[in-house]
């Protein structure tokens, strides 16, 4: 829908679960062609997953950035550095390097890429699996706003991208990396709420999942604050107030914001 064709080549060292979102994402909303990927991963079924699609699956990292202009790094971040040392004799200007690798830094991906290479850090969610992505990128290395551009095009494929300074990231973390968990408890605890009150577990879980979809789309589609959103369904004496109510009493809001500092310490401590 209105997204550019990329006329770039796209590599993946790593065909795991995110590569394989992303590739798969990529295609389906016909931002890049399937011709135009190949994917390296040591693990025979990876690569046979890849070449499903009709995306070119080899099994050595160089022919992968040999032939790409975008190298997605989607190895598990113990990995990065080792990768990124055995390949950085071939990268060349032509290379933009995209770490999705959580904690690790741009300095330390600098250090193992080398200094002129032009890196991009992305903190990606893993709905990023059905195209609803909440994505953040910082630039590093010589990285500059075509490479921004490329990767905001790429990701808007798969959801949406900001772009923080990296001091930022681990709140990023914080919140729309681990923020899926949150997400998915409250979507549990709501259909829990519609079992106990007498609907079958199926019909409550559809409808919580529902309502949560629906509202985080009217929130983005409307622009309007949540809390306007809320006042709008709110009829004075009515059911959801009540509702509402017990929600305050019991400090969810509070609870929400703590698990973000907390997750953000985290992220901190473990970078
Ligand atoms: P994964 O284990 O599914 O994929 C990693 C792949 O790398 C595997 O298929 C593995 O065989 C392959 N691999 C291992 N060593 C390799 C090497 N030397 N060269 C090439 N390939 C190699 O992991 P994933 O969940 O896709 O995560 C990939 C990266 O994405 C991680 O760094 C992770 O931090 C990041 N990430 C993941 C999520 C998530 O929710 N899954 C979210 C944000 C960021």
């Amino acid at each position: 829908m209105g997204l550019t064709k990329l006329q770039k080549r796209i590599g993946f060292i790593g065909a795991g679960q995110m590569a394989e979102a992303l590739a798969r994402g990529f295609i389906s909303k016909g931002v890049v062609e399937a011709s135009s990927m190949i994917a390296t991963d040591p693990v025979a079924a990876r690569r046979e997953v890849f070449e499903s699609f009709d995306v070119k699956a080899v099994s050595t990292n160089l022919e992968v950035v040999k032939e790409s202009d975008i190298v997605f790094v989607a190895v598990k971040p113990q990995y990065v550095g080792p990768v990124l040392k055995e390949v950085r004799g071939h990268l060349t200007d032509k290379h933009t390097i995209v770490s999705i690798a959580a904690g690790k830094t741009l300095s330390s991906l600098k250090e193992a890429a080398g200094d002129d290479v032009r890196i991009v850090r992305v903190m990606p969610n893993t709905p990023c699996l059905v195209g609803e992505t909440a994505s953040a990128m910082c630039l590093g290395g010589q990285a500059n706003d075509e490479d921004a551009e490329t990767v905001r095009t790429l990701f808007s494929a798969v959801g949406r991208i900001v772009q923080v300074d990296e001091k930022m990231l681990s709140a990023v973390t914080g919140l729309s990396g681990s923020g899926p968990a949150y997400a998915f408890l409250v979507i549990e605890a709501l259909a829990d709420g519609g079992v106990k009150a007498g609907l079958p577990r199926d019909i409550s879980m559809a409808l919580a999942a529902q309502t949560v979809l629906g509202s985080a789309k009217m929130v983005l589609e409307t622009g309007k604050h949540p809390g306007l959103l809320k006042d709008m369904v709110t009829s004075p004496g009515g059911t959801t107030i009540a509702g509402y109510h017990e929600l305050e009493k019991g400090g969810v809001r509070a609870s929400l914001i703590n698990a973000v500092v907390a997750a953000t310490n985290r992220a901190d401590e473990i970078s």
